[in-house]
């Protein structure tokens, strides 16, 4: 079979700047915002005329950051606790034959002014995602609200987030420069994005949003946040 070469089409600059904590789908952190850079020589106004006229894009883009780690045939899935094997086509593992993944994602704006740029929100992807395509979502055809998702089924509810008085003091000192920071920590949180397997549970983690660190751990009531500062 032949193959082929692809050259990315954009660059993804994201509020999420490390692996750990991305939500494992998109849609379920809405508050997490992302730009995507058009690269030359697809950074002109005429290459997305008529995009404006949609509310949500499908990107498909290279799993940059774990590409080199190859694939195996089985994965085991987060939502399955991290201790069963599913095959990996039957799963939305970064660990694949062809390293491309595949996300929709809210179209708030676009730009053209020295250069182009789409103003994305709730997409999964890490910042420096290399974009490979960008195509209108149809909902007539690519919503399936009647599909079975198997396995992946969400039935847990969300993690319940609170803040320490310390960590609200921070939130409230940069609020004008980023008001959105503290919904995102509670859907990211929300999701619980602690790895799947058995780890210490009053262990304390670490995530980088935007140019913040965020520190935090679980208890019995859900995830506390103990500080937000800068990184
Ligand atoms: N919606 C996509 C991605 C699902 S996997 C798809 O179905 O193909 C989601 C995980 O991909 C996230 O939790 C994040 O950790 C990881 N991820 C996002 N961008 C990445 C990148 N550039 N390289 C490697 N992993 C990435």
């Amino acid at each position: 079979m032949s193959s082929w070469t692809l050259q990315p089409v954009g660059r993804i600059e994201s509020c999420f700047k490390e692996k750990f904590a991305i939500p494992r789908q998109p849609g379920l952190c809405p508050s997490a915002e992302a730009t995507l850079h058009l690269l030359p020589p697809y950074d002109q106004a005429d290459a997305v005329r008529g995009l404006e006229q949609f509310s949500h894009v499908w990107l498909s883009f290279v799993f940059h950051e774990t590409a080199s780690q190859g694939w195996r045939p089985t994965v085991r899935p987060p939502k399955l606790g991290g201790n069963q094997r599913i095959g990996v086509f039957a799963t939305r593992s970064t660990f694949r034959p062809n390293p491309i993944g595949l996300s929709v994602a809210r179209l708030r704006g676009i730009e053209t002014q020295g250069g182009v740029r789409l103003l994305l929100a709730g997409a999964d992807l890490l910042d420096g995602t290399p974009i490979l395509d960008i195509k209108p979502y149809l909902a007539y055809s690519d919503a399936l609200p009647e599909a079975s998702n198997g396995y992946a089924d969400d039935g847990s509810a969300p993690m319940p987030v609170r803040f320490s008085p310390e960590a609200e003091q921070a939130l409230a000192g940069i609020a004008l420069r980023r008001p959105g920071l503290r919904q995102l920590i509670i859907e990211v949180l929300a999701q619980d994005p602690r790895p799947g397997y058995a780890e210490d549970a009053a262990r304390e983690y670490g995530m980088t949003l935007y140019e913040y660190n965020v520190r935090w751990r679980c208890d019995a009531e859900g995830a506390w946040v103990s500080s937000v500062q800068a990184a």
